[in-house]
């Protein structure tokens, strides 16, 4: 069957779609391709592939391909699978430009997301092919377990009407979707510090540290320990990127940490010319920018003050993240940025790809509680 959806498929899909509840309900329009009693699409936040087709037997074979060229090999993909019997269904990866790296989750439904095995791999990497176990209604395989946008805002609504946020910044990305900046702490601080979290989308691990980190950093109350110092929060760097399924990239086709101190994109323009003023009369204490790759690391500097060497050689020995002091600062990263402009003792937090959301969550957790005691004002005292 074609990957274009055709008169007859259009029908099926709205016979499909017809009898679910409003949640799982997809406009035909928005159908990618249906067939052998299901029909496929991506109009949700993080839904991407290039193009599916459906075999005569009803396996699904996703192309999966990224944005742009050349490109870090993050091969994102994520479908919502909709079928009204609850058959087995066979579904086939077929990378692009990337070997298979992410291994599937599935959510049911709306429920908790599972990972899925891989029941056939090429030798190359090419392909994968999985077997999703039967179900009736909708349900999303994804590269890694989505966490909707609308949910990372409800988290930061709920710290500002528990008054320990404040927005202190909201800049339009290019698709117009808000990328907004918290402040905890004076706004005359001498002291800022700075994190920041999903300049790339596929690394979720990264960004659910990130969302632990910054309610455990909070809920210590952390300018009350530290005197004249502000806590500044950039939660949602790329969010046009997440949106749109995107392997890398904002939706300017550039990726976002390539863009510190050049500042070409909107995103990271507002966000960084934000940093810039706000440490004119103020010293940026510290950066943390999290991220996700295949193993676990902490990219330290060379040259980090004592406090920033002690916070990283805690951090490795309580969460095994392997600690690695990187060069001179070079290239337009954040961290690299951070440390040239500001002379900030910078990190990149980088989680390992495999981690389930609990277990990313714990090493934030774990993370705000180091920053606290050792780097944040460690003349301060062991936390109480
Ligand atoms: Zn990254």
């Amino acid at each position: 069957m074609s990957s274009f959806a055709n008169a007859s498929d259009i029908l099926l899909a709205a016979l499909l779609f017809g009898p679910m509840s409003d949640s799982s309900a997809v406009p035909p329009a928005d159908v990618a391709c249906a067939g052998a009693g299901i029909a496929i699409d991506r109009a949700f936040d993080g839904g991407a592939f290039a193009a599916c087709t459906i075999g005569a037997d009803g396996t699904v074979t996703f192309d999966i391909r990224p944005e742009t060229e050349p490109i870090n090999p993050s091969p994102w993909y994520a479908a919502r699978l909709t079928q009204a019997s609850p058959v087995l269904r066979r579904v086939t990866l077929s990378y692009y430009g990337a070997r298979h790296r992410y291994s599937p989750w599935l959510s049911v439904n709306g429920g908790a997301w599972q990972r899925l095995d891989v029941s056939a791999a090429a030798p190359d990497g090419s392909t994968v092919a999985i077997a999703i176990p039967a179900f009736a209604g909708s349900a999303v395989i994804a590269a890694q377990p989505i966490r909707p946008l609308a949910d990372v805002q409800r988290q930061w609504a709920s710290q500002q009407q528990a008054g320990r946020v404040a927005l202190v910044g909201q800049f339009a990305s290019r698709d117009g979707r808000p990328v907004p900046l918290f402040r905890h702490g004076p706004v005359d601080a001498a002291n800022v510090h700075f994190f920041a979290a999903r300049q790339h989308p596929p690394e979720t691990t990264g960004a659910a540290a990130f969302d632990a980190f910054a309610d455990a950093l909070l809920a210590a109350d952390p300018a009350r320990r530290c005197p004249g110092h502000a806590f500044v929060f950039a939660p949602m760097i790329n969010p046009d990127g997440i949106a749109r399924g995107h392997w890398r990239t904002n939706a300017g086709r550039i990726d976002p940490n390539r863009d510190w101190g050049r500042f070409g994109e909107p995103e990271t323009a507002g966000v960084g010319q934000w940093v810039v003023k706000a440490s004119a009369g103020a010293k940026l204490v510290a950066v943390l920018d999290f991220h996700s790759t295949r193993r676990d690391a902490l990219y330290s500097s060379k040259t980090a003050s004592i406090a920033a060497q002690q916070f990283a050689d805690s951090v490795g020995t309580a969460t095994g993240l392997t600690v690695i002091p990187t060069q001179a600062a070079e290239g337009n990263t954040l961290k690299s940025w951070a440390e040239s402009r500001f002379g900030a003792d910078a990190f990149t937090v980088e989680l390992a790809d495999a981690h389930s959301p609990a277990r990313a969550a714990a090493i934030g957790e774990a993370v705000a509680r180091l920053y606290l005691e050792k780097l944040a004002c460690p003349s301060a005292g062991d936390l109480d």
